[in-house]
């Protein structure tokens, strides 16, 4: 495992340096009659945009299988240069192939095969007006931005709005999570992707606070399949944007808030001519596979910088999460850091107040200590700044270049490998170009970067080859906050993997072997989810640096096989594969990491779940003697076991067979077929 970890990292590394431009646009294939309908089409030739004008309006549609997914849907967007979604006309059009491997070790797979349909179709409008929409259609992933050249002698511009929308066909349902209000929340940090969702909703349902819906945003299309919308290849150039609420059978793009960041920073995005916009990306499937497979945020973006070493995936553990604020004081965090080295663990998370509580001394020495052990810093800071009310030190040092720079040099100084960045709550460019220079500043010093209190990553894991890890998700810190957080556990887990998750790294900070949210375990919020449903989420859940929620005290008091599980679970992922489950109900999927498969499911209804699963249809050695089942009986009984596969019927292939209970879960650990002894 280890030499693979090795050789995966360093290759990605050396990779960086050797990196043929993506999607190395090819030759011209088919010139286009102006005006007419451009039809792109998957290499497998299932999946199918449209795109044309109507009346004027740019438009595309997207179908799959023959059957609609996206009807005629507008295109365009409005400047302070002009009207760029009316009275436009295609002017020509030029289409390509696309075919490139990437490597990656942060993300869901390590090795991407892209295969796609590239066009760029060009509109001209009234006054000389002119604009492309660059396409990538693969066989279940559509992509789009808009290209803009100079107008004339003019070279910048401010676009306002974007009529980009999407039109489902009527019956679908939503899985979404709600824009919040700007500057409202814990010291006025708001909007920070901290919302829950609604599942299998109708479109018409207002969103909570009337500013529409975050990405990524699922939708299941009758019985025609799924989609996943999201956007990729957001940098400092470029907002974040999110889905505006339902209106005249229409979800539409839609900018920040004004309000956002205390009114700071334009809600508009300015652009340099010749320029171009985010890639917005469609996922579709017959199935939910597609969904939990994609790779499309990472397809279509390209390393920005390199980096004098690789990010380091890792495994950690973190006081803050259950001891909360007095926990971040010397001994206290020595304690976690032996605790980390028992583990085998690489990182401890120091988080806020340690400015005051440990100091910069006690943190040298602090750092120190960790080293002798093997063991690396992640430390805590505010990225405020003048957007918010928040207090919790260190603040005021990532929001200039001077003073971070000055602290990053000290962090270098004192061996500190990673820094976990938090309270940024807004979506504006000013705020993208902030999580921008602080991943490529800390690249300079030799820190990895993880964000708390922030937005999705938009393609960032490949982008930007220091950043490992955003929360943007109601994370693991809500079980100790509120009982009503532990109840839902399993109905949250059970959409991650569908969606927040399938678009972006997510740092959950979870995996508890308390039964009670709280130092002392006797005390405090109660865990509703069985032992092997709290493993299942360290498979299920993927982010290349993991916090667990783990506690010192679990050493003595939670199932020696979980402890040794979590010893072993990998971080670094080679390949993912979507089994079963629905949206907010029950997830099975499975993961490998070199020759060993990690099979995960869990179960959030109240109705048992039948897991009947051929080990065969992975890859997976079903002959496999050292196979573990990791299985939650109930909440209170974990068993661990051979998984005792057998064939059903005679010439059956062997299969897994099991019934999880309501709020349980399953972790099966087999080797690949064909994997050496
Ligand atoms: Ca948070």
């Amino acid at each position: 495992m280890m030499n693979l970890y090795t050789f995966v990292t360093t290759f990605a590394a050396v990779a960086l340096l050797h990196f043929p431009a993506v999607a190395a646009p090819a030759q011209d294939d088919a010139s286009h009659d102006a005006g007419k309908p451009v039809a792109i089409v998957s290499p497998d030739g299932k999946l199918s945009v449209t795109v044309e004008t109507d009346g004027g309006v740019p438009v595309y549609s997207v179908s799959y299988g023959g059957k609609v997914m996206i009807g005629q849907s507008p295109l365009g967007f409005t400047s302070n240069e002009g009207d760029f979604s009316r009275d436009m006309s295609i002017a020509s059009s030029s289409c390509f192939s696309k075919e490139y491997t990437y490597t990656q070790d942060k993300i869901k797979k390590s090795c991407v095969g892209v295969r796609a349909s590239g066009c760029i179709v060009t509109f001209a409008g009234p006054e000389g007006r002119e604009m492309s929409v660059e396409w990538h259609v693969a066989d279940n992933d559509a992509a789009f931005r808009y290209l803009i050249p100079r107008q004339g002698g003019t070279g910048s511009m401010v676009i306002s709005s974007e009529a980009t929308s999407f039109r489902f066909p009527e019956g679908t349902t939503t899985f979404l999570t709600p824009q919040s209000d700007a500057m409202i929340g814990w010291m006025r940090t708001k909007p920070s992707y901290e919302e829950f969702y609604t599942a299998d909703a109708p479109m018409d349902a207002p969103s909570q606070y009337g500013h529409g819906y975050t990405f990524p945003a699922l939708f299941k299309v009758g019985d025609s399949g799924w989609v996943l919308l999201s956007e990729s290849g957001v940098d400092g150039y470029y907002c974040g944007s999110r889905l505006s609420d339902f209106h005249d059978g229409l979800y539409t793009i839609a900018y920040p808030m004004p309000e956002e960041n205390n009114g700071n920073g334009s809600a508009s995005p300015g652009i340099a001519l010749p320029g171009k916009t985010p890639w917005r990306t469609i996922t579709v499937g017959a199935t939910l596979a597609p969904i939990v497979e994609t790779t499309i945020p990472w397809d279509v973006v390209e390393p920005l910088y390199g980096t004098s070493r690789p990010a380091r995936p890792g495994k950690g553990t973190w006081s803050w999460i259950l001891w909360q604020d007095g926990s971040i004081n010397y001994d206290d965090q020595k304690t976690y850091i032996d605790f980390a080295a028992q583990m085998g663990y690489s990182n401890v998370l120091v988080d806020n107040w340690w400015d005051r509580t440990i100091g910069r001394e006690g943190m040298a020495s602090l750092a120190e200590y960790a080293r002798s052990l093997g063991v690396n810093l992640t430390v805590w800071y505010s990225s405020s700044g003048h957007w918010n009310d928040i207090s919790q030190s260190p603040v005021n040092r990532m929001d200039r270049p001077i003073v971070r720079k000055k602290e990053m040099e000290w962090l270098r100084s004192i061996g500190v490998g990673t820094i976990k960045v938090d309270f940024f709550g807004g979506d504006k460019q000013e705020t993208m170009r902030l999580y921008e220079d602080i991943l490529s500043d800390a690249a300079d010093y030799g820190i990895d970067v993880i964000f708390h209190g922030c937005t999705m990553p938009r393609g960032w894991e490949r982008m930007y080859p220091n950043y490992v890890g955003s929360e943007a998700v109601l994370a693991s810190e809500n079980l100790i906050f509120g009982q009503q957080f532990c109840d839902l556990e399993a109905f949250s887990a059970c959409l991650h993997p569908f969606i927040r998750n399938s678009v972006g790294i997510m740092e959950f900070g979870g995996t508890f072997l308390n039964r009670r949210m709280s130092r002392d375990n006797s005390s405090g919020n109660v865990r509703r989810t069985g032992d092997a449903f709290e493993l299942a989420t360290a498979v299920l859940f993927q982010n290349p640096v993991q916090n667990f929620a783990l506690a010192p005290n679990n050493l003595e008091d939670a199932p020696a096989e979980a402890i040794g599980f979590m010893k072993d679970v990998p971080v670094v992922w080679d390949d993912v594969r979507f089994i079963g489950g629905y949206p907010g109900k029950s997830v099975v999927l499975a993961r490998r990491s070199g020759d060993l498969w990690y099979v995960a499911g869990i179960n959030a209804e109240e109705t048992d779940l039948d897991v009947v699963f051929d080990p065969s249809v992975i890859g997976a050695d079903a002959e496999d003697a050292d196979a573990r089942l990791y299985v939650d009986d109930s909440v209170e009984s974990m068993r661990v076991c051979t998984p005792g596969l057998r064939a059903r019927r005679r010439r059956d292939p062997r299969t897994l067979s099991l019934t999880l209970p309501q709020n349980c879960g399953f972790v099966l650990v087999m080797k690949a077929a064909g994997a050496a002894d």
